[in-house]
């Protein structure tokens, strides 16, 4: 497989797919560039090198048609002031062969939101998913994603993708646009390597003892990662709003707290199995419960199978946070997705508290730790603490396929 690293950019012209889905405020101004920071050494290689850069992106969800407030152009000056060069802006991707091709060395051009085509999520628009014409609409859909992909393709020499947000779509600019460029002139990004490398740490080159941690609102929403971690990992911690489907499914009271009553044979289940590969499955044992959903709530301190009527847990208790810390402490490989408890309050913050601090040390003595797919991720920085693990992932859905053990597209493009 072709490496960034390897290639030498000079004279050539690269497109890029970056993820510069950035949050803007009412005026269009960036609110956090972390995705821009995050694509830097990507862009700056490229033009160190000597190579000419085509950037592409979506921003939000237009649905495949032009609409201004999610226009990238809103953008470019960030981008320009990040790279310390000039940004040209092209105000439709796919007409902007001549741009592309009067680009010198050194220079960038930024092309309009990708979304602006329906082709690149390659969906059919206008047409519902029960209409008997679907299926014909859909194949046509996909014969006019091959011929956009293949025009975006035709701007450049090589492709990169560094876009691991969206590693795990199938769309024009993360997957079909690869087949228009030969093995040696497609490649991930350093972003992308990067998340690579540290999901290939949690998921095959294991450094044992392993701890996962699962936290979150609902058991149902992790059951294909929990299933996945079970052949892999030495202690596995379930915390957060699942505590309580499985304080139920053991027969015990949980008052108010977040419970899926339809999943009580499912937690049973991973009980079972937990036990029968000698996981060592830790789940907790009190909690902080509160008389309301809020930061100012009356608590207590109960077992969590005993919370009284009208309570709910809303944190981890200091029995468990002691648990936790404990199974996660002497760990060499760690992989951390959602909060223990309602971290948004900070009042509910100390279970996953303890659950950072705990990482911090094992990282500290050499431990590999992983923080990533979405609320974890808010959690540690607002902990300040993202600096302190060993890889904190920029991807959300795609981090939790990937270590689901399902083939990302966007790297399978590049991969083979
Ligand atoms: P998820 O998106 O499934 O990872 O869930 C993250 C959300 O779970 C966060 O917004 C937390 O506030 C929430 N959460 C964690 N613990 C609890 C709990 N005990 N009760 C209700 N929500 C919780």
């Amino acid at each position: 497989m072709q490496t960034i690293d390897n290639y030498n950019f000079a004279g050539k012209k690269a497109i890029v797919r970056v993820d510069f889905n950035v949050p803007l405020d009412e005026n269009g101004k960036v609110t956090d560039d972390t995705r821009i920071r995050g694509a830097l050494p990507t862009l700056k290689k490229i033009l160190a090198d000597g190579g000419a850069l085509i950037i592409m992106s979506h921003m939000g969800k237009p649905k495949g048609k032009v609409n201004p407030k999610f226009s990238l152009g809103q953008i470019k000056d960030v981008v320009a002031e990040k790279l310390g060069v000039a940004v040209q802006f092209a105000p439709d991707c796919a007409k902007a062969a001549e741009q592309a091709a009067a680009l010198k060395p050194g220079e960038v051009l930024l092309l309009e939101n990708l979304r602006f085509y329906p082709e690149e999520e390659g969906k059919p628009v206008g047409i519902d998913k029960e209409d008997p014409a679907y299926a014909e609409a859909k194949e046509a859909m996909k014969a006019s994603q091959k011929e956009f992909s293949k025009t975006l393709a035709s701007y450049a020499d090589a492709y990169v993708n560094d876009a691991f947000g969206t590693a795990h779509r199938k769309h024009a600019s993360t997957a079909v646009i690869a087949d228009y460029f030969d093995a040696d002139n497609k490649m991930l990004g350093y972003l992308m390597e990067k998340e690579v490398n540290a999901v290939e740490n949690v998921l095959n080159n294991i450094k044992r003892p392993f701890t996962a941690i699962m936290g979150g609102s609902k058991v149902s929403t992790k059951i294909g990662i929990i299933e996945n971690l079970m052949d892999k990992v030495d202690n596995l911690i379930l915390c957060g709003g699942m505590t309580y489907t499985f304080a139920k499914a053991m027969g015990g009271e949980v008052g108010l707290s977040i419970c899926e009553t339809d999943k009580l044979d499912l937690a049973l289940n991973i009980m079972e199995k937990a036990k029968a590969k000698g996981v060592n499955l830790v789940l907790g044992t009190d909690c902080v419960a509160a008389d309301s959903f809020s930061n100012d709530a009356n608590t207590q301190i109960v077992p969590v199978g005993a919370i009284p009527e009208g309570w709910e847990g809303l944190d981890a208790g200091p029995d468990t946070r002691v648990l936790f810390t404990n199974a996660i402490k002497d760990a060499k490989t760690i992989l951390w997705n959602g909060p223990a408890g309602v971290f948004e309050f900070d009042n509910f913050t100390a279970g996953s508290r303890a659950i950072a601090d705990a990482i911090v040390e094992a990282t500290e003595n050499g431990a590999f730790s992983l923080v990533g797919g979405g609320d974890s991720v808010a959690c540690v920085n607002k902990f300040g603490l993202a600096d302190k693990v060993s890889y904190v992932s920029t991807g959300g859905g795609a981090l939790l396929e990937a270590i689901e053990g399902k083939v990302l597209p966007g790297i399978k493009a590049i991969k083979g």
